[in-house]
């Protein structure tokens, strides 16, 4: 049974692994199947102001609604279509999607959507975004990037090159997940964010650890000095989100204010919000 496949003598030895290449190997034939078909729908998360309680922005995040399998989270095939190339027509596709939605919202929304470090890495990058916005009409300044660490780590010079182009086409640029890496202050330093994202672990004790909301002050303290917006994530709570607001955040996301909803829940959410 081992050499039947004729490919390498070690799957006798590891079944194991044997399973694990096998299943990768179907998921990523299911991934390229689902890509060609667009069997992907965004839902959006709103972002609240943290002063006036009004939604301002709203991000894209995308889940596979699969045949069998159900609604499938971004950390089940992200990663995969990352390793595998997909993350290419993936992105894409959530892009021009994500554009073409806002478009149609109230013209006060933004929207967010979030880069993988592949997509970063990928020169023509600058001119995909810019042909999304044009094909759909949405203005540049309705459009912010979240892009991790992992997109800075690479190479450093076509980075910044990049996100100048970005920037210079009138797209905004926020750093995801801030606090989680190696280095997030020197590449607040030497890159030019807009707006900064608490990584949501530094909220998930506050207000009671006063380590946590010591580090959050700390955070949006020097945001503002540098005069980027804060953004905080993953307030869960009333308590989290009156400390946070204090803290004088700009703004707010969290399933405290929302789950990320299906487009249509969404707006009904933003009407029902603007209505009370
Ligand atoms: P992220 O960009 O940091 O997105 C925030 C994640 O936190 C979302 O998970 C959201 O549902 C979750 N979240 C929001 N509020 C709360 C809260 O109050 N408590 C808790 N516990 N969680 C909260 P989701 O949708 O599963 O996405 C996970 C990650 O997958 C995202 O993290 C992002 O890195 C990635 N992702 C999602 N959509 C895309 C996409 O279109 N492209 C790429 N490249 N990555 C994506
Ligand atoms: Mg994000
Ligand atoms: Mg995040
Ligand atoms: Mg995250």
């Amino acid at each position: 049974k081992a050499k039947a496949d004729g490919k390498g003598t070690f799957r006798r030895f590891d079944p194991m692994l044997d399973a694990r290449v096998q299943a990768r190997r179907s998921l990523e034939a299911d991934l390229r199947r689902a890509i060609t078909v667009q069997e992907f729908e965004l839902h959006y998360q709103p972002l609240v102001d943290a002063r006036t309680g009004r939604i301002t922005a709203a991000e894209a995040l995308v889940r596979w609604r699969h045949p069998e399998r159900g609604l499938v989270p971004p950390a089940d095939f992200i990663p995969l279509a990352e390793e595998t190339g997909l993350i290419g027509p993936l992105g894409q596709w959530v892009l021009r999607t994500a554009c073409t939605q806002a478009a149609r919202w109230p013209s006060h929304i933004r929207v967010a959507v979030n880069l993988s470090p592949a997509q970063f890495r990928d020169l023509r990058l600058a001119e995909t975004v810019k042909a999304a916005l044009t094909a759909s009409g949405l203005a540049a300044d309705r459009l912010e990037l979240e892009i991790t660490e992992g997109v800075l780590l690479a190479d450093e010079e076509r980075t910044l090159a990049t996100l100048t182009r970005l920037r210079a086409a009138g797209v905004s640029i926020s750093m995801d997940d801030f606090g989680t890496g190696y280095s997030s202050l020197s590449y607040l330093r030497r890159f030019p964010f807009d707006k900064i994202k608490v990584d949501r672990s530094f909220v998930r004790q506050l207000p009671g650890d006063p380590e946590s909301a010591a580090i959050v002050r700390a955070i949006i303290t020097m945001g503002a000095c540098l005069g980027m917006t804060i953004t905080v994530e993953g307030v869960e709570t009333a308590e989290q989100f009156a400390f946070t607001a204090a803290s004088g955040c700009d703004q707010v996301q969290g399933y405290h204010v929302s789950r990320p909803l299906p487009e249509a829940e969404f707006l009904s959410f933003v009407d029902a919000r603007e209505a009370a």
